[in-house]
Formats: C-alpha cells, structure tokens, sequence
C-alpha cells in the first residue's frame, strides 16, 4: 500500500466515526449508511463488471435474495443478525454460483439478457412465494439488536460503516493478489489464461460467487436499515442503475464503486427534483468548461476532444432551465446518460479526474530484479533422453476442411522442433490441438508419457506445456510484471481467504513470485518496461514479454507461433540468442517460424506441413534439400530451388 493510501483510509474513518456526531439529522445519517450499503454491492459488481469484463443485470435480483433472506429468517425464525447476516452472504453466494452457468457459455448482450432474466425470476418469486414473503404485502423487521437491546438509527450507522470497511478492505486484498490479476487476465485474454494455468471456468465462478456474496451482505444490511422489505425494490431499474453506477463512477477502483454508489442513491432523488436538477445541471456545465480550460492549457487534450461533451453538458444546462416537471423526462435521462458515460466516460469519474491531473492507473510497482533469483528457478532439468512429446495420426476436421490430416510428430526431449509450412498448412491448429484448445476429430497426444487428449487447457499448462500465440495475446492493460506473475499463478498455494486478509504466506509467495517476475523480466531484457501496460510496449517487446510470461510457468515444453513474424532484424538476433538460452536450460521447444534463415540455424528436427499433412522431417539440412518442400513453398513454378526459401516464405507471410 501506498502511503497515500493509508492516508486517505485513515481520514475515510475518521470521517465516518464523527460524521454522526456533528450530522443529528436522521434523515442524512441514513442516506450515508445507504451509500455505505450500496458501496458493498458495488465492490462485488466491480470484480464482475470491471475485472473479469462480465455484464451483469441480475445484481438487484442478488441483492434481492441477501434482504429476503435475512428478513424471512427473522420473521419466522427470529433469527439474531449475527446468524441472519451469514446466512445472507452464503444463500446469495450460492445463487451467484447459479448466475455464473450463463457466464460460462455467453458473453457480451447474450449474458447481459440471461442475467437480466434471472434478476427477473427473483423479482417474480419473491412476488408469489407469498407462503415464505408474504408476497407483494412485503415483511416489517426491527435494527438488530446487541447486549439485548435494539439498536438505535446512529449506532446501526456504525455497524454498517464497520461492514463497509471491512469489505473494502477484503475486496482491495483479494484484487491485489493472484486472484484480481487471474480475474483481469480471463477478461483480456481469456485463451491466454487457459494456457497460463488460470482457469477461465474456475476464476469466473470464483468473480461471481465473491460478487454475489458482497450482494447479499449489502441486501441484509439494506433489510435492517430500511426495516421493511417488498418485491418491488429489487426491479430492474435498480440493476441498471447498479451498471451504470460501476462504470460512470470508475472500473476497477474501489473509489469509483464509492463514486458510484453515490450516484445510485441521488440520481433517483435528483431525477425527481427539478430545483436541484437544475442545479447540478449548471454546475456539471461550470466544472465540465473549467476542467476542459485545465486540460488545453496543460496540452492534455484537443479541442476537438472536449467539444461534444461540452456542448452537451452547457446543453444540459440550459435545457434542464427550460422544462416545466422532470417526470416525463427521467427515463430518457437515464438513456442519454449511459449513452454519455459508454462514449466519453469509459474510465469512469475516477479516470476522468485521474486524466486531468495526469496521473496514471496505479499498479504496484515492480521490483528490482536480483542476482539471487534465477529466472529458470523451478524448471526441471530435462533428462533422459527419448520423445517428450509424441502426436498419434492427428486429424482435425473443421466441417469438410481436414485442417490436420493424419499428422504424427515426435519432439524429442531437450531439441528444437521446428514446425513450417506455406500459411493455412496447419501449424497453428496442430499448436492448438497439443495445448488443449482444440480437441482433435481422431488421434492422440502423448506427454510425457501420459495421455493429455481431452484435457483442458490450463490442465495441459500446469502439466508443463507453456506457449506463445501468432496473434500476440497478452493482458492488455495489466503491466508486464503482472502478466508475468499471471504466468507463476500456479506458484500460490494461498487461497481465497489468504488473499482476502493477506496472510504471511501469502505475502511470502507473493515477495517470491515477484523476485522470479523481476529475473524472468530481466533474463528477456524488458526490466526497464516492467511497469509498463503489456498494451503499450513496442510490438518486439511483446512477443517476448509472452515469452518470458510462459516461462513462468516453468514449462518442459515451450511451443512458439511465429516469434519472429514482425520483428526487426536486431530483436530477430536477441530473440534467437533468448530461445537458445531457453534450450540450454533443458526446455524442449517447438517452433513455428516463417524466417527459414531463423529455423534453420537454430532446429534439431524440422517437420514441414502442407495442406493438413506432413510432407518431410528430418534434420535442416536434408528438409531443405527436399524437392517435396522446395515445391510446397514454390508452389511448383519451375525457377532454380533456393539454397534456403527464405525469401519466398517470408513473403508469404
Ligand atoms: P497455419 O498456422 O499453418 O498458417 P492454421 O493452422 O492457422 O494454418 O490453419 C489451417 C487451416 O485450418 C486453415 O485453412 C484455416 O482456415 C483452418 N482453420 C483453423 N482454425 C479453424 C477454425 N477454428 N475453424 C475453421 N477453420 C479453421
Ligand atoms: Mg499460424
């Protein structure tokens, strides 16, 4: 944590332990504690939203289930808040389990209707389960009560401001630790993740499960705050109101959900009253003209950047002047702002006021790389010698297109594999079929002496298949030292609850991997771009930031799409030199290269490929003396065969 961090803590709770001393009005302590509340949802939705870039309508429904719960068990049970609170938390994580079966089949508007149905469902349930709810009538409860006697509205106010904080501070250790960085990699690359060992299946259900319990926290919260629960709360324009509320306050800021949670309390009031509205309105006009000022002055912005929303927001003014009532027109508010917010305010409040001050997105900072950590730690020498890898008669049919067509290959232990062939031979789909993310129509795959057909993904990585992708697929906006620890994930033995309080193991895993990140960063000469977002970096430097996030993994097997493709000549040399390197540490490799000069120098064994089927193998020398291959590559013009088609292929590329 940095120091301004504890700061701003430190005066957050001191804020709220005195805020009710010198506030006695009632009517505003309890608009506080409902910020405070809806914060909590909004941390959960922020894992979903923010980092795992998921879409979710069903939180109202969620946050529906945490007050029923709680307000059931007190109606016929008589249940204390210290049960009644937990048994929220576990029912609505359990109904986040279910939210997050859509989750891993859809994504995008499909997820975003299903979610939006089960929010639905819950409404509806809750309605007619009237045995249980009492239906529409809805239940009445009392402020829980301690030492036998009931709270009052300010000492429930500090039960709340507790709660708060201390999700707050679960929230931001668990999405400091592998869990966040494995919740923004699924969201970045979801493939990546897989072969990275990180489980896209396994880390979405954990975001939903978490999120959903914070849901049914806040719910409970919500029941003894409000005293009286109905159906009708939990509609769905309580669950857009949520969404917008993450995003326009800020992604993945614990600020922005505060900012955010703000919003989700006044903007129902601020649409119902057009005094105020005017207000804000002229004031949003004044700060939006001021703030763009600020921004030319200091060089950060265009002109042409500010002038749509500055129109729109001194047209805001001006038309908010003009309109009689504000009923007629709340909806269309509603539209015309999320509309504003997905177009200019995508960062949120919190990227916007970070953007003007010039400040940038705060990632923990790397560490030095050290002469003590080797970047090769826990790879395991190869020996023995024999095949590493053995492909059985591959065949992979994409409808009527035999993509791989009875393909065996051997990699043996400790060499280079090189793997060519002219474009759409099948490189990349037989790359696709040994790491899992294809399942082939017939014929297996042998590592290492086990079967790994049928595996998944991640299954095949953390067994000791690491790979790079043609298509560059790093976390975009995860710095390069992040992406390199989301590649050591498989080095944390620390669970949820480790991450969540922070633990000395989990510090202790997390000091080691970050060690191992530094000399892994180094070992690919990118120490001085280690805090630097993967989506910034030169596109030389990316392909080997892949290369040296797949050797966290520490991996038997390195298979490499292309390394080289798009490369100058000078990153060609450093990243031979680099894969050499990779090699002598006993790293079988395969390699998929269009620059024959590349694959030539540096294979033991090199297999050629030509429409799905395997054309020659063997040593360079003899594979490119192959009349067979000089013809797959020359497409049969009869010119004199080039001592190394380097030329032509490249240009195939
Ligand atoms: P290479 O990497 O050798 O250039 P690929 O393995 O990417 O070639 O592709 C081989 C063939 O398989 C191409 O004709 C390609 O269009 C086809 N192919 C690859 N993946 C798929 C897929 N998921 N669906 C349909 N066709 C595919
Ligand atoms: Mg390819």
């Amino acid at each position: 944590m940095t120091k301004n961090t504890v700061l701003f803590s430190a005066i957050g709770i001191v804020a709220l332990a005195v805020f009710p001393l010198f506030v006695t009005n009632p009517y505003y302590v309890h608009l506080v504690e409902t910020i405070l509340i809806y914060a909590i949802l909004l941390f959960g939705l922020d894992i979903v939203v923010g980092y795992t870039g998921q879409v979710s309508l069903g939180h109202a429904g969620l946050f529906g289930i945490g007050s029923y719960v709680t307000a059931v068990l007190i109606m016929h049970f008589g249940t204390p808040w210290f049960l009644a609170v937990p048994a929220s938390i576990v029912v609505t994580a359990l109904f986040g389990a279910i939210l997050a079966l859509p989750a891993l089949r859809v994504t995008g508007p499909y997820l975003a209707m299903v979610t939006l149905a089960f929010g639905t469902i819950i409404q509806i349930l809750i309605n007619e389960m009237s045995f249980i709810t009492q239906g529409p009538m809805g239940i009445t409860l009392t402020k829980p009560s301690l030492f036998g006697r009931e709270l009052h509205e300010t000492e429930y106010f500090y039960m709340v401001a507790v709660f708060m904080v201390a999700a707050l501070t679960v929230v931001h250790f668990l999405l400091k630790s592998h869990f966040g960085r494995a919740f923004e990699a699924l969201r970045d690359s979801p493939i990546a993740s897989d072969c990275m060992g990180v489980s896209v299946y396994r880390y979405k259900v954990y975001a939903f499960v978490i999120s959903a319990g914070l849901a049914g926290l806040a719910g409970s919260l919500y029941a003894y705050s409000e005293q009286y629960v109905s159906p009708n709360t939990y509609n769905f324009e309580l669950t857009i109101l949520f969404l917008l509320a993450v995003i326009m306050g800020g992604r993945k800021t614990r600020t922005g959900s505060i900012i955010g949670a703000i919003i989700v309390v006044m903007l129902p009031s601020l649409l119902a009253d057009i005094v105020l509205f005017r207000q804000i309105a002229l004031a949003a006009a004044v700060l939006g003209v001021a703030g763009s000022a600020v921004a030319l002055a200091r060089g950060r912005t265009t002109a042409r950047k500010v002038l749509v929303p500055l129109v729109a927001t001194i047209g805001l003014a001006v038309w908010a002047y003009r309109i009689e009532n504000m009923v007629d027109w709340r909806l269309t508010i509603f539209g015309l702002m999320t509309l504003f917010v997905v177009y200019y305010l995508q960062d949120g409040i919190v990227g916007f006021f970070r953007q003007l001050l010039g400040r940038r997105v705060a990632h923990t900072r790397a560490v030095d790389a050290d002469r003590q950590t080797d970047p090769f730690e826990g790879v395991a020498m190869g020996s023995g010698s024999g095949d590493l890898l053995r492909a059985e008669q591959i065949l992979m049919q994409f409808g009527g297109l035999k993509a791989l067509n009875q393909v065996d290959l051997n990699v043996q232990r400790g060499a280079v594999h090189g793997l060519i062939g002219p474009n759409g031979s099948g490189k990349s789909t037989m790359m696709n079929v040994l790491t899992g993310i294809y399942k082939p129509t017939a014929g297996r795959v042998v590592f290492a002496r086990d079967t790994i057909t049928g595996r998944s993904p991640s299954q095949i990585a953390l067994g000791g298949v690491a790979r790079t992708f043609q298509n560059v697929q790093l976390f975009g906006e995860m710095t390069a030292t992040e992406n390199v620890l989301v590649g050591l994930h498989h080095s944390f033995r620390s669970n949820v609850f480790d991450a969540m309080v922070k633990t000395p193991r989990l510090r202790r895993e997390e000091a080691a991997a970050r060690k191992r990140a530094a000399a892994i960063l180094e070992f690919v000469g990118l120490s001085d771009l280690a805090d630097e977002e993967a989506r910034n970096l030169p596109y030389g430097k990316q392909r080997l930031l892949e290369i040296g996030r797949a050797l966290g993994l520490n991996p038997r097997l390195l298979l490499l799409d292309e390394p080289a493709a798009g490369l100058t000549a000078p990153d060609i040399r450093e990243l031979m030199a680099i894969i050499r390197k990779i090699r002598d540490h006993g790293i079988t490799i395969i390699l998929i290269e269009h620059h024959m000069d590349v694959v030539m120098s540096i294979s033991d064994t090199v297999t050629v490929l030509d429409f799905g089927q395997k054309i020659a193998e063997g040593n360079p020398a003899s594979v490119q003396a192959d009349p067979k291959v000089i013809e797959a590559y020359l497409g049969g013009a009869s010119e004199p065969a080039p001592s190394a088609p380097s030329a032509t292929a490249a240009a195939r590329t």
